[in-house]
């Protein structure tokens, strides 16, 4: 069940929608980053509208933990609505030549037009945004070429404000623009809660992995059959809540499946029990 303390949470949406809103006149780009595996659920509902006449460009992060034909059609998904879009680790790879080419694309008009009227190249400014923990800020530090910006592993660790330098005529807004998903629907909120998009004391452990084990079931049977070292027929035969109790005994922690659901989930979004993608375009 959805607990009492996401109630703040449309306060949260407003107060980041209207920071955002205050930027944007100095903003030439935007850089919508989505976590790879829930290009959906991770995307905040009123972005489009908020960003509607600005340059914009869409990462699909962390696409090292997203199944990669998924992706390819997400990628697809959003380039047939004419959105620069782009699958992206930041976490193991620094080379930033796609997106610094995808930001040079979004500004060419406005750059070749004041080139022409003989100006020098102007810089570009560049505000990143997304949901919590999507990995805005190891996408700034690996633009800016150095630790600029705290990077954590917990939801919200973002802070700062200052125009960060890089090594082309580009300079990032080094606050990014915290977006809040929008999860009134209890499946949105499972798949951001399964990814860690969302604090783990919004849902028990239990029931994202039940829920995890269920799409995995549906989904990615092959990786739930590598993981549990069993047989798919094993698997098909039991509930989702006694696999979770059968998962629990196998991995040596006898009833307390609520220990095992939480190294379930641990062992998830490190990608350990394979490339998982929760949104189907
Ligand atoms: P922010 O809250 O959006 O600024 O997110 P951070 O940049 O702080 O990243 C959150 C966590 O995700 C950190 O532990 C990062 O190391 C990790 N992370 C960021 N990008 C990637 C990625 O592309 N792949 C993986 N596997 N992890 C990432």
């Amino acid at each position: 069940m959805i607990m009492a303390n996401i109630q703040w949470y449309p306060g949260h949406m407003n107060k980041a929608k209207n920071q955002l809103e205050d930027k944007l006149d100095l903003i030439d780009v935007i850089i919508e980053v989505l976590d790879a595996r829930l290009p959906m659920s991770s995307k905040n509902p009123m972005i489009s509208k908020l960003i509607a006449n600005k340059a914009h460009i869409i990462i699909l992060n962390k696409a090292d933990l997203a199944d990669a034909i998924k992706t390819k059609a997400w990628v697809k998904f959003f380039q047939k609505q004419g959105i620069l879009v782009l699958p992206m680790d930041a976490q193991h790879s620094n080379n930033m030549s796609g997106l610094i080419k995808l930001i040079k694309i979004a500004t060419k008009d406005k750059v070749d037009k004041i080139i022409a009227k003989g100006a020098k190249e102007p810089v570009i400014k560049v505000a990143i945004a997304g949901i919590p923990n999507c990995g805005k800020s190891t996408i700034i530090n690996r633009l800016v070429g150095r630790n600029a910006t705290i990077v954590g592993d917990k939801p919200g660790v973002t802070r700062g404000q200052n125009w960060l330098k890089t090594d082309t005529n580009i300079q990032i807004l080094d606050t990014p623009g915290i977006l809040w998903p929008k999860f009134d629907d209890r499946n949105i909120g499972l798949k951001l809660a399964a990814c860690g998009a969302i604090k783990d004391s919004v849902f028990h452990a239990d029931d994202v992995s039940i829920f995890v084990l269920k799409y995995l079931r549906e989904q990615y049977l092959n990786l739930l059959v590598d993981f549990c070292k069993t047989s798919a027929e094993k698997i098909e035969k039991i509930n989702d809540i006694d696999l979770l109790l059968a998962m629990t005994q196998l991995f040596g922690m006898r009833d307390d499946y609520e220990r095992f659901s939480i190294f379930f989930l641990q062992r998830l979004r490190k990608g350990k029990i394979g490339r998982i993608t929760f949104d189907l375009p």
